[in-house]
């Protein structure tokens, strides 16, 4: 099968696969769109079952960085890599670096940041090879760095907006919050919450940064196979993707699904069952933007922490306008969302177009 007969092409740019002898490194870029601006995501190293689960990854990551970008209203088209990381190949600089100057020869039309199995240190070995990368280390108040903390901020924000729209509840304190992963995104995600009164579950396959939930936040650990089907108010997955589908929707007891993970839904009908079955879903390209707003302030190389933190606290305002038009109309709030970034890539094309024409 070529990826033109891919079911998740979706009219991709570039897909660019590219291979290191010297390092081992297996890369696939891909490029859904560069109508609003140079393509930018975040960039995964994950232990794929083969390559076409990569494949398949690495194309739905990057058509949502096209909606997610599109709808935070930055000057971004969406784009997002993998790195297939093999089993007993280590994560070396010189793999990063390999990485690096696959990132350049595109010449900008793709900016990486860390996305999950990926830190901000392995983002300097990247910047020895290009410019196009972002969340590295920052001094003083420089907009940058890690951006899983601005994530965690936007989905906290997203989880009120959430609750006061599904529970007529003002803040989280009371709730329980069951959170699937608790990495990155997931541990600032717990300390915001614990901060708020929230009481935890949360679940891993890593049982270090399970332990450090646990001892910091007084959480409760529960088996990752029984986490998203807590009774609990809310579930926040902040794993990895493809969580809810038609065999498992029904086994649902929270109420409202927030979290930071991306492509939580395995397909967008999925989004019409949780809304039959009274469930609200924080559309999660919507809900967990804060990092590429952080990636973004960071690129224009002129912004502080306060401009990003401005832009943060806009999530739950659009959260809001999707809960709101998803109930007037009775659709599910992922048909909404899709529909609204849709409008705003178009828009941008039409655009594109006029200035060519009249050029
Ligand atoms: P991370 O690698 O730091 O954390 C992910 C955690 O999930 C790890 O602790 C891992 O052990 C755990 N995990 C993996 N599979 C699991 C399972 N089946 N059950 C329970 N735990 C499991 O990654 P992250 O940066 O925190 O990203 C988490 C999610 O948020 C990803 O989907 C990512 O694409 C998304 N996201 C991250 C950012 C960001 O700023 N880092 C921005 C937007 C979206």
């Amino acid at each position: 099968m070529t990826v033109f007969a891919h079911p998740e092409f979706d009219e991709h740019e570039v897909v660019h696969e590219a291979h290191d002898i010297a390092t081992g490194l297996r890369t696939i870029i891909a490029i859904h769109s560069t109508v609003l601006g140079p393509a930018a995501g975040g960039c995964r190293r994950w232990h794929y079952a083969d390559s076409a689960d990569a494949l398949t990854d690495v194309l739905r990551l990057s058509r949502g960085m096209t909606y997610k970008n599109a709808i935070a209203g930055l000057p971004f088209g969406g784009g997002k890599a993998v790195i297939l990381a093999d089993p007993g190949q280590g994560a070396t600089p010189a793999l990063f670096r390999a990485f690096g100057r696959v990132v350049n020869d595109l010449n900008g039309r793709y900016i990486t940041a860390e996305d999950v199995g990926m830190t901000m240190g392995d983002m300097e070995h990247v910047a020895l090879e290009t410019d196009y990368v972002t969340g590295r280390a920052q001094s003083g108040n420089a907009a940058g760095g890690d951006p899983s903390p601005w994530t965690a901020l936007g989905v906290f924000l997203g989880i009120e907006s959430a609750v006061r729209a599904r529970l007529g509840r003002d803040s989280v304190s009371g709730l329980h919050v069951a959170v699937q992963g608790v990495g990155n995104v997931g541990y600032h995600l717990c300390a915001r919450l614990h901060a708020a009164g929230a009481s935890l579950s949360v679940a891993d396959v890593n049982p270090t940064n399970l332990a450090r939930a646990v001892g910091e936040f007084g959480a409760t650990a529960v088996d990752p196979d029984q986490i998203l089907f807590m009774d609990a108010d809310v579930v926040a997955p902040c794993a990895l993707g493809n969580l809810f589908h038609k065999g498992n929707i029904t086994d649902i007891r929270a109420t409202v699904i927030a979290g930071g993970a991306n492509n939580q839904l395995a397909t967008e009908a999925d989004g019409d069952a949780l809304r039959a079955r009274g469930i609200l879903y924080a559309p999660d390209y919507v809900i967990n933007g804060g990092g590429i707003i952080c990636v973004h302030h960071e690129h224009q190389g002129k912004s502080t922490s306060d401009d990003v933190l401005a832009d943060v606290r806009r999530i739950p305002v659009r959260l809001k306008e999707i809960f709101e038009r998803a109930s007037t109309t009775d659709r599910s709030t992922n048909d909404i969302a899709n529909e609204m970034a849709r409008a705003i890539v178009a828009a941008g094309r039409k655009q594109k177009i006029e200035e060519a024409l009249s050029a």
